[in-house]
């Protein structure tokens, strides 16, 4: 039976450390303020934005949600992110996707203030990553929180074998770099790749992120490996799921985290702990 990589317990660790560098901030009367811009009215969106913000307002944090309608053009919502990065009370920016198709995402991206890059998608910040250079400076959110689980854990990474399913910028190919950088030796697969499964058996560390239900099953893991599953799924009985069929692998695996309580909780811990990071960097600079 595998040990469960319980990402809601240590959530909540990292959610009070924040806290309490959030009052060491306040105490030097700043307040870390993060900004996110949502355009349109997607109802996912407006949980996830409203999760945020709930999370960051329990924590200390000012967030601030710039909310847009649907039909805004490009011109604009650029002179509304110059406006963000020059607000001294904002550290954090982050855009909530989906976004309309009359907006160019990459030139939004690019015009935020790397040092206040709260998702850590500008390509510098991207670069910076890929150089292994020992920073600060903000990675994307979902493999900073599998990073901790994986360090909380005691999972060894140095010479281990990853194997890691989907290349997204989001997911996939900043988990690869950090395992990279942390001396793992990576696979880093996508929709192409022949004989995935061939690969993911000779994985002791499989992180899955395809967004594809129960992709992996027990045969397609080695016994004792650690199994990260990123993906996130509703079923029709209403109930969460991943990329991993968690109750076929969990007696196989060595370490695995559940869907959900897994990666998710972390994901937005991490955010958390991300944009105090930044207010920090760029205070304290
Ligand atoms: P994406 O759709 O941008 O990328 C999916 C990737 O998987 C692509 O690179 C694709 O080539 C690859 N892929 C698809 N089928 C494959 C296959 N059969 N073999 C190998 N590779 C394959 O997705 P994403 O944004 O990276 O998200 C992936 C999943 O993770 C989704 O289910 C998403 O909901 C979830 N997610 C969860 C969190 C969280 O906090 N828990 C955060 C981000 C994403």
């Amino acid at each position: 039976m595998a040990q469960l990589l319980d990402g809601r317990s240590l959530a909540k660790v990292v959610n009070a450390e924040t806290k309490q560098r959030v009052a060491a901030l306040t105490d030097r009367h700043i307040t870390p303020g993060i900004a996110v811009i949502m355009v349109g009215d997607d109802p996912a969106s407006m949980i996830y934005t409203r999760n945020k913000e709930k999370k960051a307002r329990q924590l200390g944090i000012k967030s601030v949600l710039k909310h847009y309608p649907i039909e805004i053009d490009q011109a604009s919502l650029m002179n509304e992110i110059a406006a963000l990065n020059n607000d001294d009370s904002i550290d954090a920016i982050m855009i909530q996707k989906p976004l309309p198709k009359q907006l160019n995402e990459t030139e939004l991206i690019d015009a935020i203030d790397p040092a206040k890059d709260a998702d850590g998608f500008h390509p510098l910040n991207v670069g910076k990553l890929f150089d292994n250079q020992t920073g600060p400076y903000p990675v994307s959110c979902t493999p900073r929180g599998i990073m901790r689980i994986l360090r909380h854990y005691q999972i060894p990474l140095s010479g281990a074998r990853a194997v890691v399913i989907g290349r997204s910028i989001l997911v996939g190919k900043p988990i690869a770099a950090l395992l990279t950088n942390a001396d793992a030796t990576v696979t880093l697969t996508n929709r192409h790749t022949k004989d995935l499964k061939k690969l993911t058996r000779e994985a002791d560390i499989l992180v899955v992120a395809a967004g594809i239900t129960h992709l992996i099953d027990q045969a397609d893991v080695k016994p004792g490996a650690t199994v990260i599953d990123v993906g996130m799924h509703r079923l029709d009985n209403g109930k969460l799921t991943g990329d991993v069929d968690f109750d076929d692998v969990e007696p196989v695996a060595g370490h695995i985290t559940p869907v959900p309580g897994g990666v998710g909780p972390m994901t937005i811990a991490s955010l958390m702990a991300q944009t105090v990071d930044l207010a920090e960097w760029r205070r304290n600079g």
